[in-house]
């Protein structure tokens, strides 16, 4: 599936960012809750799946907001994309709660075998069949268009919880084989905010008249659950310490390895580093596959190839896309041009970081080492990432000064 929303073209991502930052202001900040059907999007930046696979970096989107507006008149869209960096932060410093979601998923997917019954509701639910005006809706809108306005999503999700009454990590599997911008933090995050786990005791409920509201009176559903009970769960874990930054070996060229979780991310190599050659891996390791879902895998495939002509350009070295994180691959281009490091952007918590892992213990087995280096961005901010939102966002002109944007 190719989606006319979201063209896989970095320059794409950058006209997009061009037209929608003198809406980042007032506009963004009054009308950014209102979900006025697919045809009617200028109100949001309809910016995340390029955020997501950083074909734009955070302090790009911000620095192009910032050249339109003062910081306190484009607030509340610099504090959504905060949002993000927040959620990647916390969940960077809780691994365990990204394998839980997968172990439970698992078990939620392993009773659709033997439950007919749920293996039907959870059918009916992701093809829309459910009679819940909207909520069939948004299902339809997700597999055609690989996107759902924010606002929707926190309907869906509690619909699907709460009136439905389907397993949380079902729906949030969903999202993910289907969302352009599928992202392992801020999807089971947003889910478990919805679900009352996130935020223990509190969840967030749908109803008609907000929903009519800000659908533009498009869908009054009724038959809402009106009481929404928090789902019985672990409180969340404290914080462990983030690994240490790495540093490259001085005066070794490298191969740059990009990657789904970071397309344009030789922004991370200190500016003398040499470059000999770039692969860019459009997928995952074959133990940790990914992107989740397939309009995801197509969509991602063409902004690698896209990434990996503007690195040959940029760098003026050779370059190429693997079709996923391939150990032999890299070890060949290595062995040719006679490198021993290959650098990388770090990725978060999720599959991309997993498949790294492993290409980097089968990389060292054969001399050649693979140091992911953090970017800027996430080495400033997610340190603070350790409580709530509200602590975290006092940080927030802090954080954008240390940036330079301010
Ligand atoms: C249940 C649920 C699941 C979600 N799953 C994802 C997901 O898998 N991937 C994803 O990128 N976002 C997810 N979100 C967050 C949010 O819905 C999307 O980022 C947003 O709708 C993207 O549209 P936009 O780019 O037009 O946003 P805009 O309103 O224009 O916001 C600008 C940018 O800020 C960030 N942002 C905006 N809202 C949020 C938010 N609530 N949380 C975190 N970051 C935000 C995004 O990077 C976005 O591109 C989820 C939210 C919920 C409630």
């Amino acid at each position: 599936m190719t989606t006319p929303l979201f063209t896989p073209r970095l320059n794409a991502a950058r006209a997009r960012l061009e037209a929608f930052a003198p809406l980042a202001g007032r506009h963004y900040a009054a009308e950014r809750n209102r979900d006025s059907g697919p045809e009617r999007r200028d109100n949001v930046s309809l910016l995340s799946p390029y955020i997501r696979h950083r074909a734009l970096a955070e302090h790009e989107v911000l620095a192009a907001v910032l050249q339109h507006h003062t910081p306190e008149t484009a607030e509340k869209f610099i504090q959504e994309v905060f949002w993000r960096t927040y959620w990647k932060g916390w969940l960077q410093m809780r691994p365990q709660v990204w394998r839980s979601f997968l172990d439970e998923c698992a078990a939620q997917r392993e009773r659709l075998e033997h439950e007919p019954g749920l293996r039907a509701a959870v059918t009916a639910a992701e093809q829309g069949r459910t009679g819940v005006e909207g909520f069939d809706d948004w299902a339809h809108e997700l597999v055609q268009t690989g996107y759902l306005h924010n606002h929707a999503r926190m309907w869906f999700a509690s619909i699907w919880i709460f009136t439905l009454q389907l397993p949380w990590t079902l729906g949030a599997d969903f999202f993910l084989r289907h969302l352009l911008d599928a992202d392992p933090a801020t999807n089971t995050l947003g889910w478990r905010w919805v679900a009352g786990i996130q935020t223990p005791g509190k969840t967030y409920r749908a109803d008609a008249d907000n929903i009519a509201r800000f659908s533009n009176h498009r869908f009054r559903p009724s038959g809402l659950a009106r009481e929404t009970h928090p789902l019985p769960a672990e409180a969340p874990p404290s914080p462990a310490p983030l690994s240490a930054p790495r540093d490259l070996p001085a005066g070794e060229p490298v191969l740059l390895l990009l990657h789904g979780d970071d397309l344009c991310g030789d922004a991370v190599l200190p500016a003398a580093t040499r470059v000999a050659a770039v692969r860019v891996a459009a997928g995952g390791h074959t133990q940790h596959p990914w992107p989740f879902g397939a309009p995801a895998a197509e969509w991602v495939t063409c902004l690698a190839a896209d990434a990996a002509d503007h690195a040959r350009h940029t760098r003026q070295c050779p370059s190429g896309v693997l079709p996923g994180l391939d150990a032999a691959a890299l070890r060949q281009a290595c062995v040719e041009m006679d490198l021993r490091v290959v650098a990388t952007p770090e990725a978060p918590v999720g599959p991309v970081a997993d498949g790294l892992e492993r290409v980097a213990r089968e990389l060292a087995a054969e001399g050649i080492e693979l140091v992911p280096l953090r970017r800027r961005w996430d080495a400033l901010a997610w340190p603070h990432a350790t409580h709530g939102f509200f602590r975290f966002k006092r940080q927030i002109p802090e954080l954008l000064a240390a940036n330079g944007l301010l």
